[in-house]
């Protein structure tokens, strides 16, 4: 065997929804990444299809929103059907899917297939490498003498590369006419995982004959519910299975049950529940709740896959929703899994390792919350990882990984665990029926985690990049994300209600000052890695106002300040922060030269930055984003800092630069553009 020797950033294992977030990001942060999947394809169609609104907002900032929201069904009603008092369903309400307000987009379907497709096509664009197919880790060590060291390569992977044949997952290939349907058993938590299968037959393979050692800086493990990474660092999940079994059967449905083209859950009075989910292409999912008839061996045991098919799944269907009839002519795929919620202790090994993803939660499907939160956990860490590797943060904020992504997926079970009891459960006959369940309960949780389901919700606690008050140790687990009290920043949140420090920055219009165009404020923080200042400036016809902006622009410009500090000499003027301002005068008052040049700075060959400077006014065609109004922000104005990934850090007075200075200072390394130490510099994660 040959064995070739090479360096790389970051290598990410698994190129599911998680990983390959992760290679979209670092690809466009511009960090060397390698990502490699030991299945020999993507994914064509099945498995996820639910994307949050949070998860649209975020493919908005990588610039593939808009294909995901044009291709994909739009889902806007739930409808609850329940057993009536005869023990026949009716309709006995309907909610909003995605509750009014919350975001600019709505909850939509579309297969994970294409949502990988929209990632490949991102990372293409951006210059990044290709997934490289068919290969799989089979050693992993880490020198912990390394791991602090910042410009170090710690990590040494050995690589295998799989023919064509060991990297194409079995299927069982079932349907009515004989043809091929494509399953999602391979995946799902009833199969066993079959990395060690691939091994074997790979070593006896004569194709298989080429082997690699990587060593890099950082890795991340995205290798799904089995993680090979997560068992390789000896770390586990914590949690249980259930008994619950459920089949997705992915359907043109032929049906005269009327809310087909409606998210409906449906609960039976005596054959359990179903979940419809109406989808892309005049497909429709039906999450199908197998009751014990079709179970085999003892409550509580691993199912039998091979006793679960497309056929049985679709008896049960036509149990639960009888009266109506139900049956299909094309079937697009099937799959069935048995419900477990499991959380994993560690998210990293000395912040080198990561793992995320179902690597680290696992749970049911059918709220649609797996692929969400496994992309979103790699967004979190992404442009941390792209920030210490660039050299402008220090590595103490890749601990803020594990503090805030494992709340959200303990979340996240607690979540599931409920949803899941409330809709496996069968529907209680009356008050006095302890086993059963509420339909009232049932709709308040739905209604409820709509809230939860939507991402929206997410609310990152106080740490080293969140300028809040609290305690830096209550985020569950214990991780100490605390800066220094040298550099402690506590947010003024009555400045601006609106803006929750913590929370992902909301969206209203705003115009850019020079043209006049509107804009979603959104829009202006595409994900790139860069950190923004976001200035409201308040009304500045007001010479008390105008005053404090030109102070702010002279401290701004100062050798002393955080944007010279921090910003490496060589690089554009916003390669690592960008100022905003947003003003509350009448547009037509104002031109971009009544602001600091800091806001609009001037390039040789670029001339003005014109998209910097902004007006909370009416549009000629869009209307009135308010966002002073629609935020709570104080007519004084104030100072937001955002995160690259849109969470807001800070909120304070627009004026008091120092607090800004002394936030990034707790965690940001100085690139020596101000040619000298300045008192208090960052000590480098010192605490
Ligand atoms: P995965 O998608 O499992 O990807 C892991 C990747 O790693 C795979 O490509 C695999 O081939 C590769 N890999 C594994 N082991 C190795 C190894 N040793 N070496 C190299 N590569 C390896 N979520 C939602 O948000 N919305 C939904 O509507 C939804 N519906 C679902 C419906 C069904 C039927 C199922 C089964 C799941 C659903 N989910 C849903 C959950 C969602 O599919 C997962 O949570 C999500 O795919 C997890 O993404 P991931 O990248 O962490 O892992």
């Amino acid at each position: 065997m040959n064995e070739y020797e090479s360096c790389v950033d970051v290598l990410i294992v698994g190129a599911g929804p998680a990983g390959l977030m992760m290679a979209t990001c670092l690809a466009k942060y511009g960090i060397e990444a390698r990502i490699i999947d030991k299945r020999g394809t993507k994914i064509f169609n099945g498995q996820a299809d639910g994307l949050q609104c949070r998860t649209l907002e975020i493919f908005d900032s990588l610039g593939f929103g808009h294909r995901a929201w044009r291709e994909s069904n739009h889902m806007l009603e739930i409808c609850l059907w329940n057993p009536d008092d005869e023990g026949v369903i009716r309709r006995s309400d309907r909610i909003p899917d995605t509750i009014p307000g919350i975001s600019r987009f709505q909850q939509v379907v579309l297969h994970q297939g294409r949502i990988e497709r929209f990632f490949l096509d991102a990372i293409a664009e951006s210059g990044g490498h290709a997934v490289e197919r068919g290969v799989l880790p089979i050693e992993l060590s880490i020198d912990e003498a390394l791991v602090d060291d910042q410009n170090a390569y710690p990590i040494k992977v050995k690589l295998r590369h799989l023919s064509e044949e060991e990297a194409t997952p079995q299927q069982s290939a079932t349907s009515a006419n004989g043809a091929a349907i494509q399953d999602g058993l391979f995946r799902s938590n009833m199969s066993a995982d079959d990395t060690q299968e691939i091994l074997e037959a790979s070593k006896l393979n004569a194709k298989a004959n080429r082997e690699e050692v990587v060593k890099a800086k950082y890795m991340l493990g995205a290798d799904g519910a089995h993680s090979w990474v997560r068992n390789q660092l000896g770390f586990k999940l914590e949690g249980d299975s259930t008994d619950y079994i459920w089949g997705v059967l992915d359907i043109v449905p032929i049906t005269n049950f009327p809310d087909i083209r409606m998210r409906c859950a449906i609960h039976s009075a005596k054959s359990g529940s179903v979940m419809i989910i109406p989808r892309e292409n005049k497909l429709v999912r039906l999450y199908i709740q197998l009751t014990v008839t079709e179970k085999v061996g003892e409550a509580g045991a691993k199912a039998d896959r091979s006793k679960i098919n497309p056929d049985v799944i679709l008896q049960s269907a036509q149990r639960i929703m009888a009266p109506y009839r139900i049956t299909y002519r094309k079937l697009d795929w099937w799959t069935a899994y048995q419900i477990g919620q499991r959380v994993g202790i560690n998210f990293s090994a000395h912040e080198r390792v990561f793992l995320a993803g179902d690597a680290v939660h696992t749970h049911s499907p059918k709220a649609g919350q797996g692929m969400n939160v496994s992309m979103q956990d790699a967004y979190n860490l992404a442009w941390k990882v792209a920030s210490v590797v660039k050299g402008h943060s220090d590595r103490s904020i890749l601990k803020t990984y594990q503090s805030e992504r494992r709340k959200i997926a303990n979340d996240l079970i607690d979540f599931d665990a409920k949803f899941s009891r409330l809709f496996s459960g069968r529907p209680a006959k009356d008050v006095m029926d302890a086993e059963g369940i509420s339909m009232a309960e049932f709709e308040e949780a739905f209604e409820k985690g709509n809230m939860f389901a939507s991402g929206i919700a997410v609310h990152y606690g106080a740490s080293t990049i969140v300028a809040k008050d609290g305690s830096t140790r209550d985020q569950g687990d214990g991780t100490d994300v605390s800066v220094s009290t040298r550099f402690r920043v506590v947010s003024d949140q009555k400045l601006a209600p609106g803006i929750p420090v913590g929370k992902r920055m909301n969206s209203v219009k705003v115009l850019n000052q020079s043209d006049a165009r509107p804009w979603h404020f959104q829009e202006l923080l595409p994900s790139n890695g860069r950190w923004r200042l976001v200035v409201f400036t308040g009304d500045i016809t007001q010479p008390a106002r105008r005053a404090k902006l030109e102070s702010i622009g002279k401290l701004l410009a100062d050798s002393s300040s955080f944007l010279q500090r921090f910003t490496p000499p060589e690089s554009r003027h916003d390669a690592v922060f960008e100022v905003l301002a947003v003003h509350r005068s009448p547009r037509a008052a104002l031109e971009i030269f009544d602001f600091p040049e800091v806001f609009r700075a001037f390039d040789e060959v670029d001339g003005w930055d014109y998209t910097k400077i902004y007006a909370d006014d009416v549009s000629y065609h869009e209307g009135f984003g308010d966002i002073y109004g629609s935020f709570g922000i104080s007519p004084e104005g104030c100072a937001v800092i955002i995160r690259p990934d849109q969470y807001v850090s800070y909120v304070g007075p627009m004026e008091d630069v120092d607090a800004l200075n002394k936030f990034f200072s707790g965690f940001m390394v100085p690139q020596g553009r101000s040619g000298r130490a300045l008192d208090g510099d960052s000590q480098m994660g010192e605490v």
